[in-house]
């Protein structure tokens, strides 16, 4: 017997049909005497309408500015959720489950003030586990919970993997599983490179990557949760039959686990390529070269919320002058040019330069710590297909390198095939 949580995502409960076919995956496992608890997003779709909603209210009544109370938009987008935890738990209790549907409140899962990008604080699992050892099944709202003032408070977008995590971690879980539209994590986008092959384990950090990165199989912060608590997460498909051969595998259900890096016997040295698109490159020419530099010009950038990546600076030749090069979002470059222009005074540099419409592309993979000329396979493959590298950054587990957009896509399937991740 294994405790289970159960996570289902926007698409997986997307209209009624398709919400008594994921009471069919609860019920492979219940019927298998497993402990199970289950986690539900609102219909796909839903959230997106419900936060149009708040956003035209002000307008509608003839409101002077677009500000809309951050409780309000928690009560109203919250909703979606309650919706679908209900319609499963009748689902559930057709196919004769005895299952009851939960709110974040009720739980209580508790968070912070932060309304509309809320943190869990605490989850008591208690009650949870005392209902799964009566047999009941607990289907919980995803994406919400209660905050200090009594309110309601959502997770920020995508919330829901991280109440599913944050519930595995308080039920002591030995399994969070992610059903989602997608089979599992790859080696890359299998949009851009066919060859792509699922993952059978990936480390949490490496997925902490790849999900920073744009690999938006699940919430950057679930994943953080993950790795804190050590929940065991399997990426797997809800579309497949519930009945399909294999999938009540207590050990390994298919799909992709997401793990504690000794988990994995038999670490590649690249386990992915991810990328990132409309990334921007800033580059402040003839700055000075003195103490306090950097953080007049990151201090401000990060005032105004512009979320500096990539950073690059030049050893001045003479001790006086040097370049400084970063990246951010090209949505923020505008933002980031006043800045910088209000600043510039301050900070003291000469021009400013930018950028927009660049590609970050990465290298990811745990086992890169214990080998060397990772990196170097990378420059010469690309520079074999004629792509310039604008800027370089790595971390022990990880390079990523700037390059122009157009190229994004051969990028990707040249880094992919050099690390020969396209061979099973
Ligand atoms: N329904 C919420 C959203 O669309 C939460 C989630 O799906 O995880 O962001
Ligand atoms: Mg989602």
């Amino acid at each position: 017997m294994a405790r289970i949580v159960m996570k289902f995502g926007g698409t997986s409960v997307a209209n009624l049909e398709r919400i008594h076919n994921v009471a069919r995956h609860v019920k492979r496992e219940v019927d298998a005497g497993h402990e199970v608890a289950v986690v539900v997003s609102a219909m796909s779709g839903k959230t997106n309408e419900l936060v149009d909603w708040v956003q035209t209210m002000p307008k509608v009544a003839g409101a002077a500015s677009p500000f809309y109370d951050a409780r309000e938009y928690d009560a109203i987008v919250a909703s979606g959720e309650q919706v679908t935890s209900g319609l499963l738990a009748i689902a559930l209790q057709s196919l004769g489950i005895n299952a009851r549907s939960w709110q974040g409140w009720q739980i209580a899962i508790k968070t912070d003030n932060a309304h509309g990008a809320a943190r869990i604080q605490d989850i008591d699992g208690s009650d949870i586990i005392r209902r799964m050892g009566e047999g009941q099944v607990a289907v919980v709202a995803g994406f919400q919970g209660i905050g200090p003032d009594n309110r309601i408070a959502t997770l920020g977008r995508g919330g829901s993997d991280t109440s599913a995590v944050a519930i595995a971690a308080a039920v002591k879980a030995d399994r969070c599983d992610i059903y989602t539209d997608v089979d599992g994590v790859y080696t890359t986008d299998p949009r851009i490179e066919p060859k792509a092959r699922r993952l059978k384990k990936v480390a949490f950090e490496e997925m902490l990557e790849m999900a920073s990165l744009g690999a938006k199989v699940l919430q950057v912060r679930s994943v953080e949760l993950a790795m804190v608590h050590k929940v065991r997460t399997f990426v797997r498909s809800s579309f497949e039959d519930p009945d399909a051969p294999g999938m009540g595998d207590v050990l390994n259900p298919p799909g992709t686990l997401i793990c504690d890096e000794e988990e994995i016997v038999e670490q590649e040295v690249v386990t992915g390529i991810a990328y990132a698109k409309d990334e921007a490159q800033i580059s402040l020419r003839r700055l000075a070269d003195r103490p306090g530099v950097s953080a007049a010009i990151f201090g401000p950038l990060s005032e105004s919320h512009i979320n500096v990546d990539m950073i690059v600076q030049n050893i001045s030749e003479d001790g006086s002058k040097t370049d400084m090069t970063f990246t951010v979002p090209s949505g923020d470059v505008d933002k980031a040019l006043k800045v910088l222009s209000d600043n510039q005074g301050k900070i003291g540099f000469d021009v400013v330069q930018s950028e927009k419409g660049l590609v970050k592309v990465s290298v990811i993979g745990i086992g890169m710590r214990s080998h060397a000329g990772v990196a170097a396979t990378a420059f010469r493959a690309l520079a074999d297909k004629g792509i310039n590298i604008k800027a370089i950054t790595t971390s022990e587990i990880k390079i990523s390198i700037l390059i122009d957009g157009p190229y994004a896509e051969l990028a990707v399937r040249t880094l992919h095939s050099c690390y020969g991740l396209d061979k099973a």
